[in-house]
């Protein structure tokens, strides 16, 4: 199966070649040209099946360049037990028909480990297919999470180096701790003074540079993303959607072919977009719904059809949706269109010039058919923390609790009671200050591990061993930039003069 550029429907390539390149060179993304079909015979046999066999069994239908042996082997490498416990994505049932789908369980304590535990898996196939003998240079933009999660898994790969650049200001203490304390020999971090589109935008702008490309070259190396551009990043999101109904339909919570709802705290639409992929391929999905923080620009955008990022940035209690262009739009905007290139390439012309685009009336018209958006401001983040844990003795993360009161608003309002699905995207350990203070126990005196132990005393639920441990770790990179000096630190890290 092959993959195409979501700005040039000409450019085709193997999922290896989309894979090690991470973006096409006319600044398009990677989409799968066609959507294999899942059947509910496959759905009925995956649901007596491991995760690691789920896993593989999606993988080879889309990563059809790979041997079912070496898919085999990256599933196997990155989804093992001792990384991520008994289930790497386990469904809790809070009430009747709301499902939590804990993403959270790798080492990092993020959903974003359910893909950057694979991919450098991915990615050394990929390369030892399409470009033998060349050293992969990751560079990340990260809202927090994403970095962190892929400076685990890119830590001491072979032929691989990794440098993540971070907004200053935008991130939790503990996230920064993860990054700045990270381990391995083939890694790097960087703040810069900025929010996270200003990282985003320069690691693009470095990434799309014909001159660094042909500088790289000199030194036998390339260019790779592991943000959520690259498909590498996207296809192991599908996996567990598809997991999540295999295990409501064994514990008889929905019934074969019965149409689920599915709500995903959303940032850069790379974790929703994958469940709209899932539903392409015909796992029974009704609704998807979209959840923002304050800065509410996906929900606005399927209300109108203009996508605006004109607006005042937020800094939120949810850090890792602080994101005002959501780079994954493109690729739901390539299916959209039914694959007109011309126009997907005009709309992000628009965003990168004028800073907005409006999609056709026939566009939107389909766009709402599938997807439903909500925001929730952070004192219904709270409340919401506080309610989930008073009448379950379950805690919410912030982001999740955005999804969570962004369902409850749409029950209210539709009176829809299809069982559904909601993304649990990050352990509340993270943000331990915020989850502290929904529940009425902030102690500002409290250093970060104190708020850690304090959660931990008060709700009963134990904070994971790979967070307590940074405190005995060592701050390797302290090091702060300035947006304009992105490329500077590039080159530094590489050893490569200007
Ligand atoms: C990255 C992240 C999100 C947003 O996911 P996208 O795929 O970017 O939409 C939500 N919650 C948490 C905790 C994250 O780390």
């Amino acid at each position: 199966m092959n993959y195409k550029s979501t700005r040039n429907s000409n450019v085709t390539v193997t999922a290896a070649q989309a894979i090690a390149r991470g973006i096409s060179e006319d600044g398009g993304l990677f989409v799968p040209a066609e959507f294999p079909a899942l059947t509910a015979q496959d759905i009925a046999a995956l649901a007596d099946k491991s995760y690691t066999e789920r896993a593989a069994f999606i993988l080879n239908k889309y990563l059809s360049d790979f041997t079912a042996e070496e898919v085999k082997a990256c599933v196997t490498a990155a989804y093992t037990t001792e990384k991520f416990g008994a289930h790497p994505a386990p469904v809790t049932t809070l009430d009747n028909g709301e499902h939590i789908l804990e993403l959270w369980h790798g080492p990092t304590c993020a959903f974003k480990d359910m893909a950057l535990q694979i991919l450098p898996h991915l990615m050394r196939v990929s390369v030892s297919k399409t470009a033998q003998g060349k050293e992969i240079i990751i560079l990340v933009a990260t809202s927090g999470d994403t970095g962190k999660a892929a400076l685990e898994g890119f830590k001491d790969a072979p032929h691989t180096r990794i440098l993540v650049f971070y907004p200053e200001k935008g991130v939790s203490p503990m996230q920064k701790l993860q990054m700045t304390t990270q381990e391995g020999n083939n890694v790097a971090v960087c703040a810069i003074r900025g929010n996270f589109d200003d990282a985003q935008t320069g690691v693009k702008n470095i990434f799309t540079d014909p001159v660094v490309k042909a500088k790289l070259a000199e030194h036998d190396m390339m260019f790779s993303s592991a943000n959520s551009i690259n498909w590498g990043r996207l296809v192991p999101q599908i996996i567990y959607y598809v997991s999540a109904y295999c295990d409501l339909l064994k514990d008889n919570k929905i019934k074969m072919g019965e149409p689920i709802n599915v709500v995903v705290p959303t940032g850069n639409f790379g974790n929703i977009l994958a469940a709209y992929y899932a539903s392409k391929m015909g796992l029974p999905v009704k609704k998807f719904i979209c959840a923002s923080n304050a800065n509410h620009v996906l929900t606005d955008f399927i209300e109108t059809g203009v996508y605006d990022r004109r607006r005042d940035f937020y800094t939120t209690t949810s850090p890792s949706m602080d994101i005002l262009i959501s780079s994954n739009l493109e690729r739901l905007l390539y299916d959209l269109t039914d694959c007109d290139d011309k126009a997907v390439a005009a709309m992000m012309e628009g965003l990168k010039a004028d800073g907005h685009y409006t999609v056709p009336a026939n566009v939107l018209k389909k766009l709402q058919a599938n997807f439903v958006g909500g925001f929730s401001d952070d004192e219904a983040v709270a409340a919401t923390i506080r309610d989930t844990f008073e009448k379950h003795g379950y805690l919410l993360d912030t982001h999740t609790a955005v999804a969570v009161r962004v369902y409850e608003q749409y029950r209210e309002k539709t009176g829809d009671a299809t069982p559904t699905v909601i993304a649990s995207t990050a352990n509340p350990y993270k943000f331990s200050a915020s989850v502290l203070e929904a529940l009425g126990k902030d102690d500002a005196a409290a250093d970060e591990f104190e708020k850690v132990a304090l959660l931990q005393e008060s709700t009963g639920v134990a904070a994971p061993a790979s967070l307590l441990s940074l405190r005995e770790k060592e701050v390797r990179f302290p090091h702060i930039c300035d947006r304009e000096a992105q490329q500077a630190v590039v080159y530094g890290m590489l050893g490569i003069e200007e």
